[in-house]
Parts: C-alpha cells; sequence; structure tokens
C-alpha cells in the first residue's frame, strides 16, 4: 500500500531528523513520489534512496529532499530557485512548502534544467501530480543561474558543483540561503550558503554525494 509506505517512510525520516519542520513533513506527506519515479521504480518510491530517471540522472533519495529544504529553511510565499529539475519531484516538494495545496497561490518555485528531455519528463510529472500550477521550468544552465530578472528567497542546487558558482551567490536576495553541495567529484559536503549583504555564511551541513553539475560553472 502506498500510503502506508509513505507514512513509514516519513516516519523514518523523523526519527532520523531529516525532517524536522511541519511543512517539509506535508510537502511529503502530499506530493506524490511515485508519480514522478520510472513505471517499472514505482514499488520503491518511499524506500529511502535514489533511483534512475532519464538520460542517465537520478532522483535524490528521499532523506536528501528533507534534509536540503530543511537546510535552507523554505517557507510559505518564498520564492525559489531549484536548479537541475530532474524528475520534479523536489521542485514539488518546494511548491508544497511555498504554496500548499488547496489554498490561494503564494511562492513560487523555478527549475532550471540543462536536459531538455528532462525538463520534459518533469513537466508531466508535474501536471499528473497537480503541481504544474506552482513550478516554473526552465531549460538554460542553471549554474548561470535562471533567466529571469529578480533574486531568490531560497536556492536548492541539486547537482554537485566544484565550487559556489557566483551568478547563483549574485541571484540571492539579501538574507537569502542557498543549499548545495560543494566538493571533489565523487564526495561533497552540502552547504548552507547565507548572504546577509556583502558578507556570505557558509555552513556544513553534510557529506553527500550528487551527480554533477554541468555547464559554464561545472566540472571542466
Ligand atoms: N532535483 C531532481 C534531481 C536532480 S539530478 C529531482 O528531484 O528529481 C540533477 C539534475 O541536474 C539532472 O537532471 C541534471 O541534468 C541537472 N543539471 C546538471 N547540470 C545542470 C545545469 N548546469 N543546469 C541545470 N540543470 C543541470
Amino acid at each position: 500500500m502506498v500510503e502506508e509506505a509513505k507514512k513509514r517512510l516519513i516516519w523514518l525520516l523523523k526519527i532520523e531528523g531529516a525532517v524536522r519542520s511541519e511543512d517539509v513533513e506535508r510537502a511529503l506527506l502530499r506530493v506524490p513520489r511515485e508519480e514522478f519515479v520510472l513505471p517499472q521504480y514505482r514499488d520503491e518510491a518511499y524506500d529511502d534512496h535514489p533511483l534512475p530517471i532519464p538520460e542517465g540522472q537520478t532522483i535524490s533519495a528521499p532523506h536528501m529532499c528533507a534534509i536540503m529544504c530543511e537546510a535552507a529553511s523554505i517557507r510559505r510565499g518564498d520564492r525559489v530557485l531549484e536548479v537541475g529539475t530532474g524528475s520534479g519531484y523536489h521542485a514539488a516538494l518546494c511548491a508544497e512548502i511555498v504554496s500548499p495545496t488547496g489554498e490561494p497561490l503564494e511562492g513560487i518555485v523555478v527549475s532550471v534544467e540543462v536536459v531538455k528531455p528532462l525538463s520534459y519528463y518533469a513537466r508531466d510529472n508535474l501536471v499528473r501530480a497537480g503541481y504544474y500550477d506552482r513550478v516554473h521550468l526552465i531549460v538554460a544552465d542553471g549554474s548561470m543561474g535562471a533567466p529571469v530578472r529578480g533574486g531568490f528567497d531560497r536556492i536548492i542546487v541539486t547537482a554537485a558543483a566544484p565550487q559556489i558558482p557566483q551568478p547563483l551567490i549574485d541571484q540571492l536576495d539579501d538574507g537569502g540561503v542557498m543549499v548545495i553541495p560543494v566538493g571533489p567529484r565523487w564526495h561533497q559536503l552540502l552547504l548552507a550558503v547565507r548572504r546577509l549583504g556583502e558578507r556570505i555564511e557558509k555552513e556544513a551541513v553534510t557529506a553527500c554525494i550528487f551527480v554533477a553539475l554541468r555547464g559554464k560553472y561545472g566540472y571542466s
């Protein structure tokens, strides 16, 4: 039973400390992860591990999505940028947090993906899951930031970067937080990067391994 498996997963994530806020718990409960995985993996949708998606990419493990949302302290009404749409699942979680289902639209999620067919895959998933009204998809090199005007309250980067891309720091509003895996190709540290005026504060959240960021500020 999908609902039982989902409740069990959330219970585990709370015990482990990956889920700390009601907002993240609600998002995990409401967003149907089975709609974002490939049909042959539906039975594993609520197991806590990454799964393959098209184009050789992966949908992150649920605990990593939760840890990133908590570390970024995404809240209702926020303007969120995601770099690396992939399946669209993490974007849907963010959308549920910033603009809960069934309530007037508030915040918005802009999600940038460099691989066009994946953006289409995510679009179909988001439509089926009922989140396409709160997620704006863009095909571009997100290491350069989003090709939109204005900054963001929160930025999550779901691919590993050798360094923090400067254009992403530039697109972070004052008081904003970015969560990004940074380091060598095969092991990274998830960093929470806070912008306070011209000052940038960095805090290590956890060790992690993500797929590689491509593009101008990706690995050469
Ligand atoms: N957040 C996704 C998981 C993403 S996997 C989910 O919930 O399913 C990382 C994604 O980042 C891949 O889809 C990859 O194609 C994308 N990516 C890599 N480099 C990128 C770049 N420079 N700009 C935008 N997307 C990028």
